[in-house]
């Protein structure tokens, strides 16, 4: 393709995806096609002869489109949101149009100097400290491709830390706490480093409060384990669960971590709810004062709930050196004279890959449109649809919370309608699974499940960028309406 070509095909391309997004609305949410359907449509191997832009968008309209599922349809509540706004498009676009593998300062000083600018910008707008500001020089904030990378980035740097203070440690006796309620990326992160992995069991708190993990908690754990010849070496404490939104008592840990055990490092899982440290109202509840006072790492997700498209996690320590400490390794190929100055940020000695791909203009196109009252705005919309969804929970009779509402997550289940034999676990879970079941069958929503403890549950997750009350509403009458026949065809 030429320049030529590429002008027209690229302004065909913003006028397909203009259609699709205002088209979404009338779409299923959920792809309607079954396991293999691409291949019967698409040949089994590239073709020969180069093809023409227009026959190749025709069939990515053909064969793609209808098999996604419409993350950006404002019908979606399931799991959580995957951000996806304008500004954030035509800043991928613009980042793939100088593609530079930005390893270091020298390789292209405007991306690492971005990155270092709207990390900055985004810890203010959350309220962190200075010690987590790049400018400072002491920790640092850097974009990673998700959360799973940067609770496995701030592990590598614990163990790191851990040994460099505990030398002679075996490796076989160390620790990774999480809890039961923790999202997949600590066992992953515990699968990947070959090393043991404590979930620590918070299911009760989580069902009655929405709180997980609590210091004495964290206290019995450690010296259990020490007792064992453990060393528990990491934390991933969480705020905001994938399950419920239940938000591990920060400052609680972080003071025992501090006084009793301060070669534990703490690193905070915020990937969906840390976005609420934007409104100072929800800062407390965010945990912002134990982020500030303890935790070494923290990770917040941009592509969930937080305007910029995947992959945008922010990632910030308090002392940088600990990951250079961990990632720097540095062959002649890769030195530069600012490297050995002293004088740059070298981010690819903050993480795993070397070649790294330029998200800040994303982010700084994104914060500049929204600004800080755009993103608050934002924040506050979710929270406030999600409130009226857990009104019509609350005054319902067949539906019940099962757990306090989170920010902009309802999790919640149907109920049985005479208390009769059905009150038992086990039936009430088999009426959700059906009820869940008959929700998921249905094109025009998409909620996912989860376990609380051994309850059977529906997660509702508002923060899709175009939902508005009357999708709210939509989604209200669908879910009642399949609660009410599924407790009609129970009880016959
Ligand atoms: N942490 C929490 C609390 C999450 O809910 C999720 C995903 O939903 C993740 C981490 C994983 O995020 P990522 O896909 O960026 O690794």
């Amino acid at each position: 393709m030429d320049i030529d070509k590429f002008r027209k095909a690229g302004y065909d391309a913003i006028n397909r995806i203009c259609d699709y997004h205002s088209s979404l609305p009338m779409k299923p949410v959920v792809a309607q096609v079954k396991p293999g359907y691409l291949h019967h449509l698409i040949p089994d191997s590239a073709p020969q002869k180069g093809q023409e832009w227009v026959s190749i968008v025709e069939d990515y309209e053909k064969f793609i489109i209808p098999g996604l599922t419409h993350w950006q349809h404002p019908s979606f509540f399931a799991y959580f949101p995957a951000a996806g706004t304008f500004e954030g498009m035509l800043g991928e676009l613009l980042s793939s149009s100088t593609t530079n593998p930005g390893f270091n300062w020298f390789a292209s000083p405007a991306s690492t100097e971005l990155e270092g600018v709207v990390m900055d910008w985004a810890a203010k707008m959350f309220g962190l400290k200075d010690i987590f500001w790049n400018v400072n020089g002491a920790g640092g904030g850097v974009i990673q491709a998700s959360a799973s990378d940067s609770a496995l980035t701030a592990i590598v740097a614990a163990r790191i830390r851990y040994l460099n203070e505990h030398p002679g440690t075996m490796l076989e006796s160390l620790v990774i706490y999480i809890t039961t309620q923790t999202h997949s990326l600590g066992e992953k992160a515990a699968m990947i480093l070959g090393l043991r992995v404590r979930a620590l069991d918070v299911d009760k708190a989580v069902a009655i409060h929405n709180i997980g993990l609590t210091g004495e908690v964290l206290k019995a754990a450690v010296k259990e384990d020490h007792a064992r010849g453990l060393h528990p070496f990491v934390l991933v404490a969480t705020v905001g669960t994938t399950s419920s939104g239940a938000i591990d008592q920060v400052a609680d840990v972080g003071f025992i971590i501090k006084q009793s055990f301060p070669s534990i490092w703490l690193h905070v899982d915020a990937a969906w709810a840390g976005v609420t440290l934007a409104c100072p109202e929800y800062r407390e509840a965010a945990q912002l004062p134990g982020i500030n006072e303890y935790a070494d790492s923290l990770c917040i997700n941009f592509h969930k709930w937080g305007l910029i498209n995947h992959d945008a996690s922010a990632f910030w320590v308090r002392e940088r050196r600990r990951l250079i400490d961990a990632f720097e390794i540095t062959p002649e190929f890769l030195r530069t004279k600012e490297g050995d100055a002293g004088i740059v940020i070298d981010y690819r000695n903050w993480h795993l890959s070397l070649s790294r791909r330029f998200r800040s203009l994303k982010f700084w196109f994104v914060l500049r449109s929204f600004g800080v009252d755009g993103f608050q705005a934002n924040i506050r919309k979710g929270i406030s649809l999600n409130d009226s969804f857990v009104e019509r929970i609350r005054a319902s009779p067949i539906f019940e919370l099962v757990t306090p509402p989170s920010f902009a997550l309802t999790v919640f289940r149907l109920l049985p309608r005479s208390a009769g034999n059905t009150t038992e676990l086990e039936s009430i879970n088999a009426l959700n699974r059906e009820f869940y079941g008959a929700l998921q069958s249905r094109p025009n929503l998409v909620l996912t499940q989860t376990l609380i403890g051994e309850v059977f549950c529906v997660r509702f997750a508002v923060g899709a960028a175009r939902t508005e009350l009357i999708d709210i509403d939509n989604a209200w009458e669908v879910i009642k309406e399949v609660g009410e026949s599924t407790l009609e065809s129970w009880a016959m």
